[in-house]
């Protein structure tokens, strides 16, 4: 199955990424995308080592958590991006990272707000903050709905944050940019207040981004 191996490869290829980049350590963390064509999602397992991850270690399981395919358990995550998916029609990878800007403000449970060009490009605005519930449960899995609504970053309260995309490789390019809108925000509070771009100008942003940016 090309698709499988397909999905099972990239979710490879975010995680050392993930890793060079920074924005994780040891094994907190997981990345999950859709299986194109299939309603299957392929997920990390729990625990393990990014670098020491190999095809057959990434869980495929159906929109309702039945396994697929794997050996391993998938990720205790699994209720946050499955819920993710069934409500998003447009999210087709999810990246949580625990990266040290964007869970410092999530631990204030101050969220990011539109001071940053690139964040509100990539996210669609501000990134808001869901309310705390434990790791893994369901309703974590809610609160993160409840607040992501139509954007593509969250921030998990005492927890880390959440890049959603159209692929693996923007969802790992949202993780990093809201990090470092994050690091813009505690740095930018030290000097004065954050000044927000306006509504206006965000919605032109996301805008432009999504349509015409790069070389289209
Ligand atoms: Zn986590």
């Amino acid at each position: 199955m090309e698709s499988v191996k397909r999905a099972r490869e990239k979710v490879l290829e975010a995680g050392r990424g993930m890793l060079q980049k920074g924005l994780v350590t040891a094994t907190w963390g997981n990345i999950s995308c859709r299986v194109e064509g299939k309603d299957y999602i392929a997920i990390t397992p729990s625990g393990m080592e990014y670098d020491k991850l190999a095809e057959e270690d990434i869980v495929v399981l159906d929109m309702q958590g039945n396994l697929i395919f794997g050996r391993r358990r998938p990720s205790i995550e699994l209720p946050l991006h499955l819920n993710l998916y069934n409500s998003r029609q447009d999210i087709q990878a999810i990246i949580h990272t625990h990266s040290t800007y964007a869970t410092a403000l999530a631990c204030a449970h101050k969220h990011i707000a539109p001071i940053v060009e690139e964040m509100v490009q990539v996210a669609g605005g501000d990134v808001r903050v869901a309310k705390y519930a434990l790791p893994g449960s369901g309703k974590l899995a809610e609160n993160v709905l409840t607040a992501i609504r139509d954007r593509y970053a969250v921030l998990l309260a005492n927890h880390g944050m959440i890049g959603t995309a159209g692929t693996l490789e923007e969802a790992l390019k949202v993780c990093e940019i809201v990090e470092k809108a994050a690091k813009i925000t505690v740095l930018c509070s030290i000097v004065g207040q954050p000044v927000p771009i306006s509504f206006e100008d965000v919605q032109t942003m996301r805008k432009s981004y999504t349509t015409d940016y790069g070389q289209k």
